[in-house]
This record gives C-alpha cells, structure tokens and sequence, in this order.
C-alpha cells in the first residue's frame, strides 16, 4: 500500500500542531513546529479565517496525517465505522488505532508509526506466536502481540522502548516491555486517543457532505 514519503514537519505545520511525527525529535527544541509555528509557504503568515468546511477538512487530514494514510485507504476505514454499531467517529478511532503499526507504536517497539509500520514490514513482529508482515492488519482482543527475539536488541527499538516509557501506558493493552510484548486486553478507549486532541465528529461531517 502506497504511504506519504514527503517531509513530515510540513505536515504538523499545515495543521497548526505538533503531531508527533518524528520520534524524538518532536520532543526538542529542533521541532520544525516550535521554530516556526505557522503554516508552510509563502503565505504561510498571513491571516487566516478558516471557513466551517476548511476546519473538517483540516481535522480529516489531521487524524489521517496521525495514522499515516493516504486518503484512499483512510476513507475505507471511515466506511467500515459506519456500518459498525456505535458512534462513527469513535469506532473509526479504534480501528485505526488496532491497526498492527499503530499498535506497535503504543507498545514502544518504533518511535513513530512509521517506524513501527517499517519493523511490520521487515517482518520484526509476531501476532499470537507467527509473523505477520502487514501494517493495517486489526488486532483482536486477546491477541498477543511481540517483537521477535532476534529483533530486539536493534539500536532503532532500543532507543524507542526508551521514548515509549515518557508516554502514557494504554489501558487497553497490557504491555510487559521487559518481554517485548503486549496483550489486547479490549477496545482502545476514546478517552486515551488524545495525542494530538482529535475532534472526529468533523471528520465524519466532513464524509457526510
Ligand atoms: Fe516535526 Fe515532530 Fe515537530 Fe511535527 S512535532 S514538526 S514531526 S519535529
């Protein structure tokens, strides 16, 4: 599946907000967000007003920013949330965030989902004890989750076990970093979805047009 491999900083930017991209970087002063907050471009200082549809625009390609998707692929997993039971929104957040990179990320194993979604590809993770090398793949509740034994002493999951353990633990997952593992306890709670804040009623607005 295609993914965007143009400069991400840009990305936080356009948004207006850090959107925690690039691991540990988003965390110093070198943050391309905190030297210079405005949009990118040559008009990128003037002001602004956003109008009603610009401010759903903008938080789609926000969430989907977050999760590193084109929008194709993003827009299905809007459409697999509407016919699920529950509010559209929510249940498109907790898709996207079983998806095996994201849950990868939340572990610790990769500083970014990038690079979480990277170490899936290379085949570096195990889903109930066998190797599973898609990204979008959903995980279930009860799964088990781990990264494989020869993997774990690479220098890129050294450094992000390290970051991980600056975040907040989810409570959806029972996480053993020692084991290099984690466990679905249940669904991710909306609640813990905050990093950056996501308003998704207006993406679902948005898809309502
Ligand atoms: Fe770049 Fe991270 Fe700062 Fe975003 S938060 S601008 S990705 S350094």
């Amino acid at each position: 599946m295609a993914r965007y491999i143009g400069p991400v900083c840009k990305l936080c930017r356009r948004e207006g907000e850090k959107l925690f991209l690039k691991g540990e970087r988003c965390l110093t002063e070198k943050c391309a967000f905190t030297r210079r907050g405005y949009p990118p471009g040559q008009h990128g200082q003037g002001r602004i007003k956003l109008s009603e549809y610009a401010l759903r625009l903008r938080e789609k390609q926000k969430v989907r920013r977050v999760y590193g998707m084109l929008e194709r692929q993003f827009r299905i997993y809007f459409h697999r949330a509407t016919r699920m039971k529950g509010g559209t929104g929510e249940k498109m957040l907790q898709l996207l965030e079983r998806r095996l990179d994201s849950v990868c990320y939340r572990i610790g194993f990769g500083a970014t989902r990038a690079e979480s979604r990277q170490l899936v590809k290379h085949n570096h993770v195990l889903v109930n004890g066998k190797r599973v090398n898609i990204p979008s793949y959903v995980v279930r509740i009860g799964d088990k989750i781990e990264l494989r034994e020869k993997s774990r002493k690479l220098k890129l999951v050294e450094l992000s076990v390290g970051l991980a353990e600056r975040r907040p633990i989810p409570g959806w997952l029972e996480i053993d970093r020692g084991a290099f593992a984690a466990v679905v306890k249940s669904n991710p709670i909306r609640e813990e979805l905050n990093e950056p804040a996501i308003r998704e009623q207006y993406v679902v607005e948005y898809y309502s047009r």
